[in-house]
């Protein structure tokens, strides 16, 4: 299965592990996936079904907040598709409005108030803070939710 690069534009070919999560999203009716690239090692978004990026993208202030679903600590970005969405790479949680958004990630730190430390609350909205202020351990903790 080949796959090609949104960051480098290289092509390269899907490792097993790649492919099983591809399959298994195309199943699942996935339309927003994140991999990670063989020659660049950036992650860069996937529409499994189509197989191509799902463009156009727009950069807004919420890409890259970390997904507010428990156990995932995926990031979440903005997809500008025929109705756009806000979607998580990882758990393929999509969210068509910032203010669900937003809902689900207040209630994500009602349950588990250490994950206030990953956002900057601004008013009614949510700003990811940059990696390197997040918790060191935040991914481990997530995992174990
Ligand atoms: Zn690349
Ligand atoms: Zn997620």
């Amino acid at each position: 299965m080949n796959i090609t690069c949104d960051h480098c534009k290289q092509t390269f070919t899907a490792s097993g592990e790649q492919a099983s999560f591809i399959l298994d999203s195309q199943k699942k009716g996935m339309r927003f996936i994140m991999l990670e690239c063989s020659s660049c090692y950036n992650g860069f978004p996937l529409n499994p079904q189509t197989m191509d990026p799902p463009d156009p993208q727009k950069a807004t202030d919420e890409d890259h907040l970390r997904c507010p679903i428990s156990s995932c600590y995926g990031l979440i970005s903005y997809v500008e598709d025929e109705k756009p969405f806000w979607g998580c790479g990882e758990c393929g949680t999509v969210w068509f409005t910032q203010t669900d958004l937003f809902e689900a990630i207040g209630n994500s730190i009602e349950k588990h108030p250490y994950r206030a430390k990953v956002y900057t609350k601004k008013g009614n909205t949510f700003l990811p803070v940059p990696l390197a202020n997040e918790p060191e351990n935040y991914e481990e903790t997530v995992a174990q939710e």
